[in-house]
């Protein structure tokens, strides 16, 4: 699949940005960048025309089109309100941008009684919320919420992706799983289950297809943990348990970790090696990620 839309200047800049770290390093002429986003290739046009190719190329697309603040769906207000106001099943994963620490997946169920208590929490998407905050309102939600966890470290990751896993397999893989525990486990009274949308739905259940449990009938949509409060509360479980999974992995090693996948990162993973070696690395970074590369070549042994 092959989508090409044109963004504002605005949205240009911050898609620069985000694609940053996944940057590939050829230089092409009326090119502002071309990177690789898991199942899609980016490829930005000096003409501020942006190009996705790859078989999830429109939920990318449709992301950068939403963010710049072009509908895409007659109706979507009410749409989008459908599945707010609703007792829904949702579920969403942080640590997936992060070079250092695991992968967090949450399942949240919320009835439409707890619509008002998390409204007054302002419930929605952990990136727009800071840790602090997070610290105090994730153990608030889960004291009310119920949600099922999962948290992927480091060397699995790494034996998985070694497998032929890409991210977007291992997120389908976790999210079906917290998804099928949580409503198997309590069986809740559920309008819609909702998964923020990272692959298109037959590509989703194609990665899922060799789990022992699937859990099917989810609604994908793209920003979902703004449109719907039991994604927004799985973002805010998830992003807590990633900050203490974080904060322990700085204790043991002694050393200041730093999130994201940015050159200070870089700097971060020299000294991990050169403290503890490189086979460190497996126990505490996506070893995937390009950061790996520049690290090890930084490094004199
Ligand atoms: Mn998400």
């Amino acid at each position: 699949m092959n989508i090409v839309i044109k963004v504002s200047d605005a949205t240009k800049k911050k898609m620069i940005d985000y694609y940053q770290d996944k940057k590939r390093d050829k230089e092409i002429p009326y090119v502002v960048f071309q990177a690789d986003d898991e199942d899609t290739v980016i490829t930005m046009y000096t003409s501020g025309k942006v190009m996705f190719q790859g078989t999830s190329a429109d939920v990318d697309a449709n992301m950068w089109k939403e963010m710049d603040g072009q509908a895409n769906e007659k109706g979507k207000a009410t749409n989008d309100q459908k599945y707010y106001y609703c007792s829904s099943v949702g579920s969403d994963e942080v640590g997936t941008g992060d070079y250092f620490g695991p992968i967090v997946v949450t399942a949240c169920f919320v009835s439409k009684e707890d619509i008002p208590f998390l409204q007054e929490l302002k419930v929605g998407d952990s990136k727009k919320i800071d840790d602090a905050r997070i610290l105090k309102v994730a153990p608030q939600i889960a004291k009310k919420i119920p949600y099922r966890s999962v948290i992927l470290s480091n060397k699995e990751y790494n034996q998985k992706y070694g497998m032929n896993y890409n991210m977007n397999k291992i997120k389908a893989i976790l999210h079906n799983k917290v998804l099928y525990q949580l409503i198997k486990e309590i069986n809740p009274e559920y309008d819609y289950i909702i998964v923020d949308e990272f692959a298109r739905e037959a590509r989703y259940y194609d990665y899922i297809k060799d789990s022992t449990h699937i859990q099917t009938g989810i609604t994908f949509m793209t920003k979902a943990e703004d449109k719907n409060l039991a994604v927004g509360c799985a973002s805010i479980i998830s992003r807590y348990i990633f900050l203490k999974e974080f904060d322990k992995l700085s204790d043991t090693l002694h050393i200041p970790l730093v999130k994201g996948a940015s050159s200070q990162v870089d700097k971060i993973g020299e000294e991990v090696v050169e403290k503890y070696g490189q086979e460190k690395l497996e126990e505490v970074a996506k070893l995937n990620f390009r950061n790996t590369e520049r690290i090890l070549k930084t490094i004199i042994f």
